[in-house]
């Protein structure tokens, strides 16, 4: 379905990230990866993908935590492809505390990643894409764009605000081929989510397999994790024929959390 297309996947050397720019390649786009971690494993896993699915891919190792780095990351890409037609802003961080606690620079730093990099990103790629008459603006928000909880202030903010510019993105592309939304999942069981359980399991005393029953009994009622396909399937859906009138969506993906 996605054969001759171009998909750029922030953060995806691990879980959610991963789990989409798979998918999509698994469709016959054209891959590039970014994100951190040890770089024998980042080009197994580039060389796998490219293997496994028939399509090229390639890794751009920007730190997203920089609006030039975004913006370049992009242009990159359509110099190494000539296009991009599909954008998937996933890298985030996560740092929990009161707010009187937060330290200012976690704030500073979740907000640049996880929604000032969503911005830059978009705003690089939409030129290609309203040239193309075709593009696809994926932002992976949270439940937390949609909800609060306690000690998650910035990363709750910065959601939120991903929601918000997801809409904006969407009226200003309307009509033009572009859509733009947000995937919005609950639990899903990545390095980022891992940290947490650990958390509970210390200040609990119980196990980490108690602790992630805890941690899905307090929010998400199906008391199981979302996966990294699953994601990957919205992402594809969201790419494919069927959604080319869904823009300024949020979609939830998160066992019930947002239904009560
Ligand atoms: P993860 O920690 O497994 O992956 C994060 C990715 O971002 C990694 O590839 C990492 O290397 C990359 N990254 C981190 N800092 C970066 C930087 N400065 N520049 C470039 N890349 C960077 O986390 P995940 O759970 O897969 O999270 C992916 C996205 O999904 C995040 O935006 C997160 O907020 C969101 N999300 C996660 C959950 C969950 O339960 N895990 C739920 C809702 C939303």
């Amino acid at each position: 379905m996605l054969k001759g297309k171009v998909a750029v996947v922030t953060g995806s050397t691990s879980g959610i990230g991963l789990g989409i720019a798979t998918a999509l390649a698994a469709q016959g786009a054209d891959i590039v990866l970014n994100g951190f971690g040890d770089p024998a494993e980042i080009e197994k896993t580039r060389a796998g993908l490219a293997l496994a699915h028939g399509v090229k891919a390639t890794y751009d190792g920007a730190d997203l935590s920089k609006g030039a780095a975004v913006r370049q990351l992009v242009e990159n890409a359509v110099s190494a492809y000539g296009r991009i037609d599909i954008l998937v802003n996933n890298a985030g961080i996560q740092h929990t505390d009161l707010i009187e606690n937060f330290p200012p620079e976690k704030w500073d730093a979740i907000i640049a990643l996880n929604l000032s990099a969503v911005f830059h990103g978009t705003a690089a790629a939409l030129p290609h894409m309203k040239k193309q008459k075709w593009g696809r603006i994926i932002n992976i928000a949270s439940a937390h764009g949609l909800v609060g909880s306690a000690s998650k202030s910035a990363y709750v903010a910065a959601k939120h605000g991903v929601i918000g510019l997801t809409k904006v993105t969407a009226l200003e592309t309307a009509g033009l081929g572009v859509t733009a939304n947000a995937i919005c999942p609950g639990w899903v069981r990545t390095a980022l989510v891992e940290k947490q359980i650990t958390a509970i399991a210390a200040k609990d005393g119980v196990d980490q397999e108690a602790a992630a029953r805890e941690l899905l009994g307090e929010k998400q009622p199906s008391l199981q994790f979302v996966t990294p396909e699953q994601l990957g399937g919205t992402a594809v859906y969201l790419c494919s024929p069927a959604a080319e009138q869904v823009t300024g969506a949020s979609i939830s993906v998160d066992g019930g959390w947002t239904a009560r």
